[in-house]
């Protein structure tokens, strides 16, 4: 029987997946590991956040990632630019943390603004101080199966699916969306788990056929409520990765919660499902590089 039948058997109302509480152990299992390198290396873990603007989604989320920085011991170096901060003055300051002993992790927050090439700035990036997993050299690691820093929504998709399902081998993944942050990493990662994986986009065809063919489904589009219960196959299980504001100022996912949930096996919600472990997963890969630069053992963190 595969796994799919299996929890179409056993329930007729979708299992919530609690990202947040995931997110937390996961954070506590980080600032576990930041201890014993304070105690034994005398190593502070260092994430330097760089935010260019004050777009308001972006402020928020600087002031979560530093918060949770300093909840698991990483120390965090804040860079609030303005919205005309010159290309060339971006790029200088990254070569300067690119130095910094102390910094481990760079992270510029996305979007840029328009005058700001995005790619010469995630390329002027030291690859191995790359938390976000952005850089080309990460993004070719990845494809390699080879260790790099990987994006931090992808890893917490993983965790989030691995928390109900260990093994994934032979299972059917479906993933909605092909952006170089999430859709295509997480489609890699699927595959290192031995899924057979298909990736769809705005211009696949049928696109509810095809997700009706997927174990696991991962949504990560942008359209409010795009992914109805008629799309699911029954038992599968659904990550929600969308962000989408209501006219009322909601959150909301990329998929329709209520219909799906009575014919997944198990579904994330939005908001306190993918959100949370992104953060978490930042600062995982942040002790990551900060074990790799001082040539120390990198822990399995999770
Ligand atoms: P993106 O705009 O770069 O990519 C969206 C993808 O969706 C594209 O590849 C496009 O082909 C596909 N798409 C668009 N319309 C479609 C349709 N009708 N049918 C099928 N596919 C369609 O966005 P992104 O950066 O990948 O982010 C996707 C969503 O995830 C956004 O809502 C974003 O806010 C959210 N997000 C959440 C987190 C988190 O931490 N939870 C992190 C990153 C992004």
């Amino acid at each position: 029987m595969t796994h799919t039948a299996e929890r179409e058997e056993k329930q007729s109302q979708a299992t919530r997946i609690d990202g947040k509480a995931i997110a937390k152990k996961l954070r506590e299992s980080i600032a576990c590991h930041v201890d014993v390198l304070v105690t034994d290396h005398k190593l502070i873990p260092g994430l330097a956040v760089v935010l260019v603007g004050e777009d308001p989604a972006s402020v928020i989320y600087v002031s979560n990632k530093k918060k949770s920085a300093a909840e698991a011991g990483i120390r965090s170096f804040e860079y609030n630019l303005s919205k005309d901060t010159s290309q060339d003055e971006l790029l200088n300051l990254i070569q300067k943390l690119n130095k910094e002993k102390e910094v481990h992790g760079i992270l510029v927050q996305l979007p840029l603004p328009k005058h700001i090439d995005a790619n010469a700035v995630l390329e002027t990036i030291d690859s191995a101080k790359d938390v976000d997993g952005l850089h080309i050299e990460n993004i070719g690691r990845l494809m390699a199966g080879m260790p790099g820093l990987v994006p931090c929504t992808p890893l917490g998709c993983i965790a989030l699916i691995k928390s109900v399902e260990n093994n994934l081998t032979g299972l059917h993944a479906v993933v909605i969306g092909r952006s170089n942050l999430v859709g295509k990493p997480v489609a890699q990662l699927l595959l290192r788990e031995n899924c057979t994986v298909t990736m769809a986009h705005s211009r696949t065809s049928n696109l509810p056929h095809i997700c009706r063919q997927a174990d696991i489904l991962v949504a990560a589009v942008g359209k409010a409520k795009l992914v109805k219960g008629d799309w699911i196959k029954p038992g599968a299980i659904v990550i929600d990765v969308g962000i989408n504001r209501t006219e009322a100022g909601k959150i909301i996912g990329d998929v329709d919660f209520d219909d799906v949930s009575k014919v997944a096996g198990y579904i994330t919600p939005v908001p306190g499902g993918a959100g949370p472990m992104t953060i978490a997963c930042l600062l995982g890969n942040t002790v990551i590089a900060a074990c790799r630069q001082n040539n120390l053992t990198v822990p399995s963190i999770g």
